[in-house]
């Protein structure tokens, strides 16, 4: 059985012959990778792999796709109880929703909340997730362990808001950049998972603070995560606070360089666009959560032609690469690229580039992982391309973009091992956790102070129906 053979390497080598294999320039035939020590040690011609490499057979997978494991450049992993809480409210539903559900989980529902979070992601295709840090106090702990268990590759965000401390309380600033320090030094040499600071909104620091997380993170070449210029809420707030748009807030506390990673970006002006350029800052683009809880949408081909490194994100919203990358097309099409006749819209390939090694680059990773080459790290899916959806094919990336689908993913693999075959863990119990997470979930919303606008579908448009 296929599986076993995939799960049993042979002198601790996995020698894979797949039809195609998806390069930085696109996809191949005839072409075999050799995965040894968690890495691809070897990508070259399947007879060149076999001659060099007699010991070994390869495992043949016709009609398969091994393509780079997808990159979701931010989400937030203990969020996942929340899911259709958040349809069709208003845009700030951090403040009513996600803050207050996030502030009442324990370390237990932390670590239960993360790993349905990770095992949706791998399913979905994500091999790596940058996380924004959690808001539970208990939940950093809970967060690793949960990593852990599940092998996903993670850049996992220690909070360090100082905005509400006492303007004198130094002590206090000292603790949090002691601890984002002590944070930092603990993973440095982690294979998977990759420490970064983040602050939520530029507001929810002071000056000194955004400056000295965004120059630590620069030190230790690490992601300074934040969310900037998401909602026209926000961007007022901080002009009212500050007198500055959260980016150029960013910009005029020194906290806006090259290891930043800035989620959203969708209300930038032509000044911040220029800023954010020449700061060599990336950005994450999220267009489900524009479509969801926005009020704009990024202009991801300024952004690609200005040359800022961008990747694809979730938000939390759904972890599902393909739909994230189909997403991805679709709305700068639709905000865009119809109003200008673009009828390209990033040609397939753009969306296909930046949710892998593009996004890769974007959460810092670009030198471990995002492409399937010699030395980077093993972390790539197996995709079906035996369904009548990629038949006839003729443009493999562009057919990813537009038909491929998560029950498609057969295998995904991270840093060299197999963490899911056809959808489900192979070395836990997926569905021992659903279990155990209904049950918490459901005392964790009753619990959270969440305000909600709308009722629940049925109810509302029962609502609508006694009004007419
Ligand atoms: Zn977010």
């Amino acid at each position: 059985m296929l599986s076993r053979e995939l799960l049993t390497p042979t002198e601790g080598a996995l020698l894979l012959a797949p039809e195609w294999l998806m390069l930085p320039e696109g996809a191949r035939q005839g072409m075999a990778v050799l995965v040894r020590g968690g890495r691809f040690e070897a990508v070259a011609p399947l007879e060149e792999l076999r001659a060099a490499h007699p010991a070994l057979s390869p495992i043949e997978l016709p009609q398969h796709l091994l393509m780079p494991g997808l990159v979701d450049t931010h989400t937030h992993l203990t969020q996942s109880f929340g899911k259709s809480l958040a349809f069709g409210e208003p845009s700030e539903i951090f403040r009513r929703i996600w803050v207050p559900m996030e502030s009442v989980l324990d370390a237990d529902a932390a670590y239960l909340s993360t790993k349905l979070s990770a095992l949706e992601a791998l399913r979905g295709g994500f091999t790596t997730v940058v996380d924004a840090g959690t808001r539970s106090e208990a939940g950093l702990d809970g967060v690793v362990a949960a990593v852990r268990d599940t092998g996903i590759r993670c850049v996992l965000g220690m909070i360090c808001n100082d905005a509400a401390l006492a303007a004198d309380d130094e002590a206090g600033r000292r603790r949090i950049l002691d601890t984002a320090q002590g944070f930092l030094a603990q993973y440095e040499h982690d294979a998977l998972l990759h420490p970064s600071l983040a602050i939520s909104i530029p507001e929810a620091a002071t000056d000194h603070m955004l400056h000295d997380v965004a120059a630590l993170t620069r030190e230790s070449g690490r992601r300074f995560q934040t969310h900037v210029n998401e909602h026209l809420a926000a961007v007022e707030r901080a002009l009212v606070a500050r007198g500055l748009r959260p980016l150029e807030l960013l910009h005029a506390c020194g906290a806006l360089n090259e290891s930043a990673l800035l989620a959203h970006a969708t209300l930038l002006t032509p000044r911040e666009m220029g800023l954010l350029r020449d700061s060599g800052a990336a950005v994450a683009y999220n267009p489900v959560a524009s479509a969801w809880k926005g009020n704009a949408v990024l202009d991801a081909g300024v952004i690609a032609m200005l040359g800022v490194p961008f990747g694809l994100g979730t938000d939390g919203t759904r972890a599902d690469g393909f739909r994230l990358m189909d997403a991805a097309e679709t709305t700068q099409r639709l905000t865009h690229g119809l109003a200008n006749g673009d009828s390209s819209c990033g040609g397939g390939w753009l969306w296909l580039d930046h949710a892998t090694h593009g996004g890769a680059r974007a959460a810092g990773l670009g030198a471990i992982t995002g492409r399937i080459a010699p030395g980077l790290a093993a972390d790539f899916l197996l995709v079906d391309l035996d369904v009548p959806e990629f038949m006839p094919s003729w443009d493999l990336s562009w057919e990813l973009v537009r038909y491929g689908n998560r029950d498609q993913i057969r295998a995904v693999f991270v840093n060299g091992a197999m963490r899911l075959w056809q959808g489900w863990p192979v070395d836990w119990d997926g569905r021992a956790l659903m279990r155990q997470v209904a049950e918490i979930a459901r005392r964790d919303v009753q619990r959270a102070p969440i305000q909600r606008v709308h009722p629940v579908a049925d109810v509302h448009r029962a609502q609508q129906l006694a009004r007419r």
